[in-house]
């Protein structure tokens, strides 16, 4: 980890170094208490996923303070770092196939669960080996595609087809099914974000039924993000849900609404980038020092937190350009962003800055930064 610490605990959060990523304390503990109050109160496990914020202090807490029954990973190297860092129950949600990988992936089942998600047959052959050489059980979660168009086999008989499989192949066990349905989380309206959902669960359910009908339970039936989760939370189809950007929340995710027209469960921002004003040589706009270095603009611009009076309007490389109709910036003012996107702007920092009570309290390694192997 790098030396590039933008604070020190106990100080003021005004002179804390630009830009970084400052965390309110009290807003990641209430996104964290209201889903784990969600989930105690349906009978369901939370495996939040790590990949929103690559971070095993975040992690511990959504386990101890949330009730998290583990995490999901995207990569073998994020699940690596944070089981170097202590997690002891990490699902890669995601095919594992590259024979360098499956290597690590049943090495690292000596130090921890390992879960892993399947959709091909050939795979099964390899990763049974892998595990067999290393002495260990890999739990594996057929994936079936259930909208998003991404991986996964169909749902129903080809799914049946790889659970078999996986259940006589030594080295493996069948512990359920993958059923994420990726692209509803972020669709804005309601009504439509349902009716996807409500085929995900349908395929689903069906795949668990036929699974049954050939003697194979889902000891876990798993997916679900922040956009959806009360859907397949409430369908008693899932059991196991894997929201990961409710701990931060960003500007895109504030978009999308309930059934009342409020931000998802009324999680609330805890995410900043933290920005401070370089320029104010012209009147009407500001330049401050987060541009596209300092976040991922994927999903749009960041929103400047609390101020309605200013706006982000675009950036460069290391150049925010904030327009400021009544001149009120002043040189080296600190802004709140909340970024666009979380899980990307994450990735291109080191370190975690907590905040509470206007001081800083926490300091935090993005453990899993740039684990992208
Ligand atoms: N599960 C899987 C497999 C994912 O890929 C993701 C995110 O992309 C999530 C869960 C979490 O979704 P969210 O960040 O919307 O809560
Ligand atoms: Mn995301």
């Amino acid at each position: 980890m790098r030396n590039n610490i933008p604070a020190t605990v106990g100080m003021p959060v005004e002179e804390v170094d630009t830009p970084c990523l400052l965390v309110d304390l009290d807003a990641l503990e209430r996104n964290v208490d209201k889903l784990g109050r969600f989930m105690k109160a349906h009978g369901l496990r939370h495996r939040a996923h790590a990949k929103t914020h690559k971070s095993s202090d975040i992690t511990v807490l959504q386990i101890e303070r949330g009730g998290a029954c583990g995490v999901c990973c995207q990569k073998v190297s994020e699940a690596e770092a944070l089981v170097s860092a202590g997690i002891r129950d990490v699902l890669v949600s995601n095919q594992v196939v590259a024979p360098k990988k499956i290597e690590r992936l049943a090495a690292l089942a000596t130090r921890a669960r390992v879960l892993v998600c399947v959709d091909d047959l050939g795979n099964v052959d390899d990763l049974s080996a892998a595990a067999v050489k290393y002495g260990v059980t890999l739990e594996c979660l057929v994936e079936i595609d259930v909208g998003a168009g991404r991986c996964g086999v169909a749902p129903g008989e080809p799914a049946v087809a790889i659970a078999q499989k996986i259940a006589a192949a030594p080295g493996l066990s069948f512990a359920g099914l993958q059923a994420y349905q990726g692209k509803a989380q972020h669709v804005r309206d309601y009504g439509e974000r349902k009716a996807l959902i409500q085929t995900a669960i349908d395929e689903t359910k069906r795949t668990v039924d036929l699974l049954k009908g050939v003697g194979l339970d889902c000891a876990i039936v798993a997916g679900a993000g922040t956009g959806s989760f009360a859907m397949e939370g409430g369908s008693g189809v899932y059991n196991e849900l894997q929201c990961g950007s409710y701990v931060f929340m960003d500007a895109d995710y504030q978009r999308v609404k309930d059934a009342e027209g409020r931000p998802i469960a009324e999680f609330e921002n805890s995410l900043f980038i933290y920005t401070a004003i370089m320029s104010k040589a012209k009147a009407d706009v500001a330049i401050c020092d987060a541009g596209l270095k300092a976040q991922s603009i994927d999903s749009g611009l960041p929103v400047v937190f609390g101020r309605d009076d200013v706006e982000y309007i675009k950036c460069s490389d290391e150049h925010g350009v904030i327009s400021d109709p009544g001149n009120v910036l002043t040189l080296n003012e600190r802004l709140k962003l909340i970024p666009g996107h979380c899980d990307p702007t994450v990735n291109v920092y080191d370190w975690y800055v907590g905040v509470r009570n206007g001081r800083v309290e926490a300091i935090w390694p993005v453990t899993a930064r740039g684990m992208t192997l």
